[in-house]
């Protein structure tokens, strides 16, 4: 099989910058995409924390002005990974959060500091970069999605575009006098274009002139194409349906590895799994939990945002505390969800046990620890965590939406029946809907059979990148092979 030379475009990439999953999905695809004889290139921007770790750097470009300021094209390596990056300090060098300043709210220029990315990622596209001319660019999310619009703008020979959606909630909104700024013809601001209710839209600009669209999982594409879900893109993605498709996110299996993982109390194994216990007094002790080994532990490792339900797990909580159960959960993000979740464990200690923050061990520990793990999400595109529990043997409790109704199988009486159950499922996506499932996982808790071999069906369950890398490969090849069949 000959080599396909692929250029990912994203913002964030683990274990260099991360803020949620899409930092895991394009930090694992490299590696296995690899088996796949697909050479990934990543293009990322040069924050403090990437250029702290990349090594045998070298700068293969220098820009005198680069929308505002003097910039470098490096390439090198961090972690495992083969970098591009792009070192633009008046953009990037600056501390925290790759999107929001201290203040919480976006920075103020993020629409040049993404439309400098996306426009490294068209000059390496156009084999304007020596050394490296990719035959796909993978563009992720919003701030990459410029590329696929300025590629298709400029015209001449380019390679195949793919437009991977990761959250449909972010759509990198501009004012549009900044049009011509980043590099976009005027003619590009219509409803055919990068428009969108009068303003520049990055992600539509992708979505609009990428060759191929995904997301994350095939539930979420579909449920894109709704005006429910659609977050007002419902109408121009039907009009790109047929270029349209979904391969779930798998996680890294390294990383997530119950028999091998520093971050965890004890090591355990499927065939060993009553050493689970170990992690689960861990958990109890590191969050101030009553220990108690057979008390029902539900875990939470989340963004609190409306996204994720967790306000509906605030209005849940009696229930939950009436079964007589435990929650430990790990979080950050809406302030007022921080407060309710601050105050819940205020007036019941022992109880609910909450660290508000980010924290990658305790994420660990929590999958290794918890009994079950509490996914309401509204909507979910994909989603790790529930892909991590059932690596874990946490049973998934789970909204059943997007890539959550993908990856979970519901423990209905057929499924245990014939004993194929990895969690539970629940719908409508409400408190109420909540409440009976935190019953339901009790009920099943008291049987412990069914419960273990829930346990060893998710533990068994393939939730690494072999299978999603090879639906990648094919797709990137299957592209390349199209572009090349219409010249
Ligand atoms: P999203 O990207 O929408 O936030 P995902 O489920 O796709 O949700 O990915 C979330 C990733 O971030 C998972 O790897 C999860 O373990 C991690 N994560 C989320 N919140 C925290 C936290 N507070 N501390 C540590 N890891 C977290």
């Amino acid at each position: 099989m000959t080599t396909l030379k692929l250029l990912s475009v994203a913002s964030e990439i683990y274990p260099l910058v991360k803020t949620g999953g899409l930092a895991d999905v394009t930090g694992a695809l490299p590696a296995a995409l690899a088996a796949e004889s697909v050479a990934v290139r990543s293009l990322v921007p040069g924050y403090p924390s990437v250029l702290a770790k990349l090594a045998k750097a070298e700068a293969v470009q220098t820009f005198a002005d680069l929308l505002g300021g003097t910039a470098r094209l490096i390439t090198g390596t961090a972690e495992g990974l083969d970098l591009f990056v792009l070192d633009a300090p008046h953009l990037y060098a600056r501390p925290g959060d790759p999107y929001v300043g201290p203040d919480r709210l976006d920075w103020p220029d993020n629409a040049f500091r993404f439309a400098a990315l996306a426009q490294m990622a068209v000059r390496i596209g156009q084999g304007r970069v020596p050394g490296f001319v990719p035959d796909v660019i993978h563009a992720h999310d919003w701030q990459a999605a410029l590329a696929p619009a300025l590629l298709h703008y400029a015209g001449g020979r380019r390679p195949g575009t793919v437009m991977t959606v990761h959250n449909l909630a972010f759509q990198g909104l501009f004012p549009a006098h900044l049009l011509t700024v980043i590099g976009l013809p005027p003619a590009s601001f219509s409803i055919g274009g990068v428009e969108y209710h009068g303003a520049i839209s990055y992600l539509k600009a992708g979505l609009q002139f990428a060759d191929r669209i995904t997301t994350v999982s095939p539930t979420y594409s579909r449920e894109i194409l709704t005006p429910e879900a659609g977050m007002g893109f419902d109408g121009m993605l039907r009009t790109r349906v047929a270029a349209l498709s979904g391969i779930l996110n798998g996680i890294d299996d390294a990383v997530w590895n119950p028999a091998d993982d520093p971050r965890i109390a004890a090591t355990y194994t499927a065939q060993a799994i009553e050493a689970r216990g170990r992690n689960k007094a861990a958990l109890q002790s590191r969050l101030g939990l009553d220990s108690k080994p057979d008390t029902l532990v539900f875990g939470v490792v989340s963004r609190l945002s409306w996204q994720k339900g967790l306000d509906l797990l605030i209005a849940a909580l009696p229930t939950l505390l009436e079964h007589g159960a435990e929650l430990g959960l790990l979080g950050s993000g809406d302030q007022e969800l921080e407060d309710a979740f601050a105050s819940a464990q205020s007036a019941h200690p022992g109880r609910i046990g909450c660290v508000i923050g980010y924290d990658e061990s305790l994420a660990h520990l929590i999958q290794a620890g918890a009994d079950a793990l509490l996914i309401p999400s509204r909507f979910e595109p994909c989603g790790l965590t529930q892909l991590c529990a059932l690596r874990y043997g946490a049973i998934p409790v789970v909204a059943r939406v997007g890539g959550l109704a993908d990856t979970v199988i519901d423990a209905n009486a057929m499924a245990l029946a014939s004993g194929v159950a990895t969690g539970l499922q629940f719908a409508p996506v409400n408190a109420q809907g909540l409440n009976g499932a935190i019953g339901r996982t009790a009920e099943l808790f008291g049987d412990r059979q069914a419960w273990v071999q829930m346990q060893l069906n998710g533990m068994a369950t393939d939730v690494s990148w072999r299978k999603p890398a090879h639906y990648y490969a094919t797709l990137f090849r299957n592209l390349v092979a199209a572009r090349a069949a219409a010249r």
